[in-house]
């Protein structure tokens, strides 16, 4: 007949998975008729489910975890069974913490596999957003395209008009509100007055005009405002153009030469 001292330093392996062959069976079976030996079991699986849900992250694959445990735990089970050989079946519990060590090494592998686990997550993370700044450079690198074509000095400005209408005087004014972002690009304008220049004006649904920029057309009648100092968020109703100083004014100076209401 069994008694259950002689297990307890095998429950320890059983609770790891490790124990195997007769030793297993034996336990098993004494098991089945001893509440004590299962409860101090469950305790310790208790105890195991804790260790490997100490750290976050994915659980580490199933085999190999098994196989590292397997592998520290291998060394003291034959520890434990010098030590049954020469001391007397009343301290079975010396054998028992000389395990804890190998438990403490059994933990840091499980910390170590899902810490590398971790690592592989975050490179994926980075190489992700390595992926996503790529993307933003391409789409940077278009807007500055065409940001410098609508602004270089040495662009040809056409205007299309209906076949036999004289050029007129035209300025297109494209108005991002959410973002004060104000483009202006004119065309077919005569040159200005000496010591006067043209100065455009945002029209807002309330309030007095806003300066949006102040230009000279060049030798084709030619100019461009990009971006102009604006508070932020104002609603326009509508953009207009007069001359002014070349230094620009803060109110307009009538007449109003050019206006244009949103579309
Ligand atoms: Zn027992």
């Amino acid at each position: 007949m069994s008694t259950h001292e002689q297990f307890t330093d095998e429950l320890p392996l059983l609770a790891m998975g490790t124990l195997e062959g007769d030793d297993r069976q034996a336990l098993e079976t004494h098991l089945q008729e001893c509440a004590g030996c299962r409860l101090e079991l469950e305790s310790l699986r208790g105890d195991m489910a804790l260790l490997s849900l100490s750290t976050a992250g994915p659980k580490p694959p199933r085999r190999s975890r098994e196989r590292l445990m397997a592998a520290v735990a291998r060394e003291p089970r034959g520890a434990v069974a010098a030590k049954r050989s020469s001391f007397p079946r009343s301290s079975p519990r010396r054998s028992w913490w000389m395990l804890a060590p190998s438990l403490v090494a059994a933990a840091l592998v499980v910390v170590v596999v899902l810490l590398g686990n971790r690592n592989s997550a975050l490179r994926q993370q980075i190489a992700g957003m390595q992926s996503d700044a790529a993307a933003q450079q391409v789409e940077l690198r278009r807007a500055r395209e065409i940001v410098s074509t609508l602004t270089a000095s040495d662009a040809m400005r056409v205007t299309l008009v209906a076949a036999k209408t004289p050029p007129q005087p035209q300025g297109k004014a494209i108005y991002v509100r959410d973002r004060s972002s104000l483009i202006f690009i004119a065309s077919n304008m005569p040159a200005a007055p000496p010591q006067k220049a043209y100065e455009l004006w945002l029209i807002p649904t309330s309030g007095a005009p806003i300066p949006a920029g102040v230009f000279k057309p060049d030798g084709h009648g030619s100019a461009t405002v990009v971006n102009p100092p604006l508070p932020v968020g104002v609603e326009a109703k509508a953009f207009a153009i007069t001359i002014e100083p070349e230094a620009g004014s803060t109110t307009p100076t009538m007449p109003i030469v050019m206006v244009g209401a949103g579309e």
